[in-house]
């Protein structure tokens, strides 16, 4: 074997997922297309919970080291969502160029020697009972490499999705609009603040300064619409789009990069096909709005990282790998919903606009705002954890902790001394700590696995995690 996982595809996705494998002792290789970075970024944002998964493992300021801004609030269609009822460490959105948290993952894996191959493409694989073979294109011809899994997270054009036949149900684009970085002179603006997203008759122009008079500019109206998808994107072009909404107030000096996007809507319908797995842009498509994507596959490596390394290491609980797909594809599925309300709230039609109103007056609320922004915000997600006795905390986050080893852990309160004795046989992949959780004023004993996630709860004296530790920790080291 070359490796125990070939990941396809360093982006967000394939750097993050390499990184847990890497922290839990996995052999990794991670292949990439492109012979270098090109330093381009299509996100710019990374949503709270991104961030408090980065800080579980004590990342995360390395991560805000190369940040731009904060933003307290996330949107909706460009409607503002509060953040701040939440609690969380992280009650804001952080701007950050895709590109920089791609760098923060790569140098990490680079410096753990972990080897990350540009220029290298996976063309084809195959796969049998003990493993997958992959083959390959890089700089020296082809070649074939052999690993117990291969992630795809290679992107919404997927190779690995469309080698393995996977269904990839959904709806081709119906909008287009035009992505680019681009230097511009005049009143651009120094700000960051939320996409103004409500369209008039000549659609949308958002700008956002990145600095050094580098700004992003998102523009959609009719000329994006009517062209074609991959017509290139001229100077011309971003000129016009700029002298439509802006006049001459602000003009373009000089076009960095540029590219079309569409609102196409799909989701793959298995996440895992044997011993290859799908994560990311390669497992999902919509459109950008709310800025989820990087963060959406982000949170799919994490989920995938400690259950695929458990596997690997022989203690994976039957079934274990399967709840990659159990858990995600909900998710994913559910920011498609979203994505797809959001681009109805940004057709240009005097009723959307109507009906944006309604939208913004209820978004004013505590329930909804709470609703939707704990779903754009990742905070709200709750996994189908099913536990002895029922608790509200099961399968939700547990904000405020660090777990840097990548292992579980069992956080227990001071009465609870006999929880140490329990959780005992698992102390190679659960660590443990006294200083439980509180939920109105009662003391919580409280089970998390690697990912962040609460797997059992206990109130007071009562309860046995033996189950759980079964369930997600498998069978102990020394029974
Ligand atoms: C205009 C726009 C704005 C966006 N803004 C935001 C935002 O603000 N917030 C947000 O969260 N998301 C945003 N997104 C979405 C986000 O950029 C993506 O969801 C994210 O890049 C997905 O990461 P990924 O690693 O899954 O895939 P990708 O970033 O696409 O990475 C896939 C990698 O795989 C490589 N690759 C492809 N094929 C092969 C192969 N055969 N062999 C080897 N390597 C291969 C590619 O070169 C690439 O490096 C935006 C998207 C667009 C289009």
């Amino acid at each position: 074997m070359d490796a125990d996982v070939l990941v396809a595809g360093a982006g967000p996705t394939g750097l993050l997922l390499a990184n847990e494998l890497q922290l839990a002792g996995a052999r990794v290789l991670v292949l990439e297309r492109m012979p270098q970075r090109t330093g381009q970024s299509k996100a710019l944002n990374l949503q709270p919970r991104t961030a408090e998964m980065l800080q579980l493992r004590g990342w995360l300021d390395a991560v805000l080291g190369r940040a731009m801004a904060t933003l307290p609030a996330g949107h909706f269609a460009g409607l503002p969502l509060d953040y701040t009822v939440f609690d969380t460490p992280f009650p804001y959105q952080v701007g950050i160029p895709q590109a920089r948290v791609e760098e923060f993952l790569e140098d990490r894996l680079t410096g753990h020697g972990v080897p990350v191959l540009r220029g290298h493409e996976l063309l084809d694989l195959a796969q049998d009972d003990q493993g997958v073979t992959a083959t390959v294109a890089g700089p020296d011809g082809r070649r074939t490499l052999r690993a117990r899994y291969l992630v795809g997270a290679d992107g919404g054009h997927s190779t690995v999705r469309k080698r393995l036949g996977a269904a990839f149900p959904g709806r081709d684009g119906r909008v287009s609009a035009v992505v680019a970085d681009a230097v511009l002179e005049g009143e651009a603006g120094t700000e960051w603040r939320l996409p103004e997203l409500e369209p008039d008759e000549n659609g949308v122009c958002f700008l956002l300064p990145l600095g050094d008079g580098l700004y992003r500019l998102v523009l959609g109206g009719p000329a994006q619409q009517g062209a074609e998808r991959t017509a290139p994107v001229t100077e011309e072009e971003i000129r016009a789009g700029l002298r439509l909404h802006h006049g001459d107030t602000v003009r373009l000096r000089e076009l960095r990069w540029a590219s079309r996007f569409t609102d196409a809507s799909r989701q793959v319908e298995r996440y895992r096909h044997g011993r290859v797995l799908l994560a990311g842009d390669a497992a999902h498509i919509h459109n950008p709005s709310g800025g989820q994507g990087l963060n959406l596959g982000m949170q799919d490596a994490f989920n995938l990282g400690w259950k695929l390394a458990a596997d690997l290491a022989g203690w994976a609980s039957p079934g274990l790998l399967d709840t990659y797909h159990d858990e995600r594809h909900p998710v994913g599925a559910m920011v498609l919903e979203n994505t797809r309300a959001q681009g109805v709230l940004g057709v240009p039609d005097p009723d959307v606009r109507v009906l944006r109103g309604v939208f913004a007056e209820l978004l004013a609320t505590p329930e909804a705002n709470r609703r939707i922004a704990g779903m754009i915000s990742g905070l709200d997600i709750r996994y189908p954890i099913a536990g002895e006795p029922e608790h509200p905390l099961l399968g939700g986050r547990l904000p405020r902790i660090e777990l840097r080893s990548g292992r579980g852990l069992l956080l227990w309160s001071a009465g609870r001394a006999d929880l140490a004795g329990a959780v005992a046989p698992w102390a190679d992949r659960v660590d443990c700590a006294v200083g439980a959780a509180t939920r109105d004023g009662a003391d919580l004993s409280v089970l998390v696995r690697p990912d962040g996630y609460v797997c059992w709860v206990a109130e007071g004296a009562a309860g046995q995690p033996k189950d759980a530790l079964h369930r997600w920790f498998g069978e102990p080291a020394r029974a």
